[in-house]
């Protein structure tokens, strides 16, 4: 066992205040279905992020692939999808049958690029395959051009899909992220900002939408006594139990963003002036919620590769990965077409230099201090890679 206690990525961090609804739950037996936790935590999402509509459900993927079904996505159908991002942003097109087409990122944000996205939907024009929706992912925290892939879109009149599992929190034009296009989804998974184990949410101004989707989420039962089924449903809603800790969490969020960022000043004022380390730039009229703080090392400056430090910090039982490796780099999507922003492919440069380093909201600074003085110490230069390899061989 490693003398040093673990430091994760980005671990849950409970208020304390979780237990109370969750005990409320226990003590008028409202274990399930569904009940009045799940009912204020709608509620208090939909204040929070200033939405109509809200759909508490069972992840942040269900949440997805309920927007899709509301797009009424049907098999063959094209969407477009950011390539930058975790899988779950595109495997709910697939269980569809649907076709992903992935886009580049621009520099600026890191996601969905508006060039990438308009050469996409020129072609599929040309071709009459315009797309039923387009996935738009804010990765790490960090909103994507919404205006302009907006405007790309309602030309074309392909409905938006925001994946903002990882912006909760987070503003484009001082609104929150997730509400700029037809539908956004949130995660609560036990590494986002925050928490209930697992869960997520569709948020919609679209409140017949909604309705629908709460349909489609509890096994798409028809309006009858017995039990009658028109359409395909899922068993996708959020038990009242975690529900009560969402309740908890959502109190919180605006404290959460604080010390996310936080994390990541800390990060960048331990580095500041140093050659080939980049940290993801904040884009003009957005606020991050800095879920993760990614750290890119430039090959030219720095001889250890990103896998490299990722190894070296676990050696030292802290917890970092590499960034998401593109979709279109996937086995899964080899067969898939992708839209690179220009000659050079945007993602997969930041994925072959990128790290995300330890960002818990729960981390002391004597803790963020031990994960500075170690990355300083394999990034010092490229004698300290061979030092690396020495270690390892003792
Ligand atoms: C976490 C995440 C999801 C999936 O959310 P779950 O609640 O884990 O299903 C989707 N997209 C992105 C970008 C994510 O980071």
């Amino acid at each position: 066992m490693n003398r040093h206690k673990r430091i994760y990525l980005s671990p849950p961090h409970m208020t304390g205040r979780e237990q109370h609804y969750i005990s409320q739950a226990f003590d008028s037996n409202w274990i399930a279905p569904l009940g009045p936790n799940v009912d204020a935590f709608e509620n208090a999402i939909k204040k929070y992020a200033n939405v109509e509509g809200a759909l508490a459900v069972s992840s942040g993927t269900a949440a997805i692939h309920l927007a899709l079904r509301l797009v009424g996505i049907e098999p063959g159908d094209h969407v477009f999808c950011s390539s930058f991002t975790f899988v779950a942003s595109a495997n709910p097109i697939l269980y569809e049958g649907g076709i992903p087409t992935f886009i580049d990122s621009e520099p600026e944000t890191w996601n969905m690029s508006p060039e990438a996205l308009l050469e996409a939907f020129k072609d599929a024009a040309k071709e009459n395959k315009l797309p039923k929706a387009v996935v738009v992912v804010h990765l790490y925290g960090q909103s994507a051009k919404m205006d302009d892939i907006l405007a790309i879109c309602d030309y074309y009149k392909v409905p938006v899909i925001e994946d903002a599992a990882e912006s909760l929190g987070s503003l484009y034009k001082n609104k929150q992220s997730g509400t700029l296009g037809a539908y956004g989804v949130y995660s609560f998974n036990g590494n986002k900002i925050i928490s209930t184990s697992g869960g997520g949410m569709l948020v919609t101004n679209d409140l017949k939408a909604i309705d629908q989707a709460r349909f489609l989420a509890t096994q798409a039962r028809d309006k009858a006594l017995h039990y009658q089924h028109s359409q395909i449903g899922h068993n996708y809603r959020m038990s009242n139990i975690l529900a009560g800790m969402g309740i908890a969490q959502v109190e919180v969020i605006n404290e959460r963003v604080k010390q996310k960022r936080e994390v990541f000043t800390r990060y960048k004022e331990a580095f500041k002036g140093m050659e080939g380390i980049l940290f993801k730039p904040e884009a003009k009229d957005t606020v991050s919620n800095r879920w993760l703080t990614t750290m890119n090392i430039d090959p030219e400056y720095w001889a250890i590769s990103p896998e490299e430090l990722v190894r070296a910090l676990e050696e030292e039982n802290i917890e970092a990965r590499p960034v998401w490796k593109p979709l279109h780099l996937q086995p899964l999507f080899q067969n898939n077409r992708f839209y690179k922003h220009s000659s050079e492919c945007v993602c997969e440069k930041l994925y072959r230099t990128g790290i995300c380093l330890p960002s818990g909201t729960s981390m002391s600074e004597e803790e963020q201090q031990r994960v500075i003085t170690l990355l300083l110490a394999n990034l010092d230069e490229k004698v300290t890679k061979t030092l690396v390899h020495v270690k390892g061989v003792i």
